[in-house]
């Protein structure tokens, strides 16, 4: 990827980073880094943090303009997505319904569905679950068995989903749910969108490992929903599913891999700590750390130079690729990590207390499991990029 910037793309890098230096300041500043995708820490400063890059224009910034975007071009994206990384703010609280439910939303919805709902998510005023994953339809989500049917102008819907994230934060959710019994398994499924303020709705919370309310279950009793509510056409759900959790691997994981950089600045900063000075096998899994970081880094992008120019290297693959090598680093990370600690890293603070480095350690493990576990990719990658033969499927 070519990186000289046009003297135009210079004016909007210098537009970002006055923002980004006006702005980040006070609660925010102090909330450097705070968070991951996977948990709620500080979660109202977020939502906050959310709300100010709205103000500022800053939120979805490659939707139209109509649905609360600015309808930035892919080198703007990538320019913004560089220095937000290098400025270290809050991880944004708000990215299921701006990196998942929206741009999936824009690609399948009608236009009466995008009017309705894009412009409260590009303002932070609606929240956003993904309802896919059931206790028997994880990786084999063709599996799953929460059931909707027409009952007059409205769906009912009846089952069980799981690991929905922020779920309990959530106004609305995008669901999975079986409309034709008799299909085969990938079709006879529509995705909906149903609002969690009803009777049967119920949510509840799924401790995590760092000790916060982060995934939750949900429990669909009767639950309704208008007919009109469907994402792209019924029954055929299962290509929206597909499109969405290609995005969640899209243009924002540049960013998720500039964080590593930061992470190792830091555990190297802690083995230094007291004055020594790291020796060993921890000096040599510092530097892979280093290098994982960058290469993580050059990963994403290429998949943006992929995205922008069509050429090169497929994006589903690319971005398959940077998921398997970027999960694996950031576990690796962690553990080197809990070495430069030492005795130290197995010391909590009250109440289960974390720190980053622990929060990095525990949370990591999450990664090679969301958004299509580390085997499924591989599997999925060596069909595509070796030929080899396809895995046996359930028809
Ligand atoms: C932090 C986090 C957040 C999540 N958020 C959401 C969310 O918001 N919404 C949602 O719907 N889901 C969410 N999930 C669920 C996630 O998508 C599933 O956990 C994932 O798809 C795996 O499904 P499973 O947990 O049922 O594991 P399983 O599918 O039961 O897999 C168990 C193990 O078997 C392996 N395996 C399974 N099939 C194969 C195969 N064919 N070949 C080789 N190995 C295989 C898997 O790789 C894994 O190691 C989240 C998960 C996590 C960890």
């Amino acid at each position: 990827m070519d990186l000289t910037l046009s003297p135009e793309l210079t004016d909007f890098r210098e537009e970002v980073r006055t923002w980004l230096a006006e702005h980040l300041v006070g609660e925010f500043a102090r909330h450097r880094g705070v968070g991951f995708s996977w948990d709620a820490e500080a979660w109202d400063l977020r939502v906050a943090w959310d709300r100010e890059l709205a103000a500022g224009g800053w939120l979805c910034l490659g939707w139209p303009e109509e649905y609360g975007g600015r309808a930035a071009t892919i080198d703007q994206q990538l320019v913004f997505q560089l220095e937000y990384a290098l400025a270290d703010p809050p991880y944004r609280a708000t990215t299921q319904g701006q990196d998942l439910f929206g741009p999936t939303l824009l690609h399948f919805g009608t236009p009466e569905q995008k009017a309705r709902f894009l412009p409260p998510i590009a303002r932070v005023e609606e929240f956003w679950g993904q309802g896919f994953s059931e206790p028997g339809a994880g990786s084999d989500l063709a599996g799953l068995r929460t059931r909707a049917w027409r009952d007059g102008d409205e769906w009912v819907i009846d089952g069980q989903k799981v690991w929905t994230s922020h779920g309990g934060y959530a106004d609305w959710l995008y669901v999975l749910c079986r409309t034709d019994p008799d299909a085969p398994r990938h079709r006879g499924i529509s995705m909906l969108v149903v609002p969690t303020d009803q009777p049967g709705v119920d949510i509840r919370w799924i401790r995590n490992v760092l000790g916060g309310d982060d995934f939750c279950e949900v429990y669909f009793d009767g639950a309704r929903t208008r007919a009109d509510l469907v994402v792209g056409e019924v029954d055929a759900g299962w290509g929206v599913a597909m499109g969405a959790l290609g995005t969640e691997r899209g243009t924002t994981m540049l960013a998720e891999n500039l964080r590593l950089q930061r992470e190792v600045e830091l555990i190297t900063e802690a083995a230094r700590a007291g004055g020594r000075e790291p020796t060993g096998a921890l000096r040599r899994d510092l530097a892979r750390a280093w290098t994982d970081a960058r290469i993580a880094e050059w990963n994403g992008l290429r998949l943006m130079t992929a995205i922008k120019t069509g050429r090169g290297v497929d994006p589903v693959v690319q971005s398959s690729v940077s998921k398997v090598f970027a999960s694996r680093a950031h576990t690796r990370l962690g553990e080197t990590a809990m070495r430069a600690r030492d005795a130290a890293s197995e010391l909590v603070g009250e109440d289960y207390a974390l720190d980053r480095l622990q929060q990095v350690f525990l949370g990591t493990r999450a990664e090679s499991v969301f958004g299509g576990t580390q085997q499924i990719q591989l599997n999925m990658l060596s069909e595509r990029t070796l030929g080899l033969p396809r895995e046996p499927r359930r028809a």
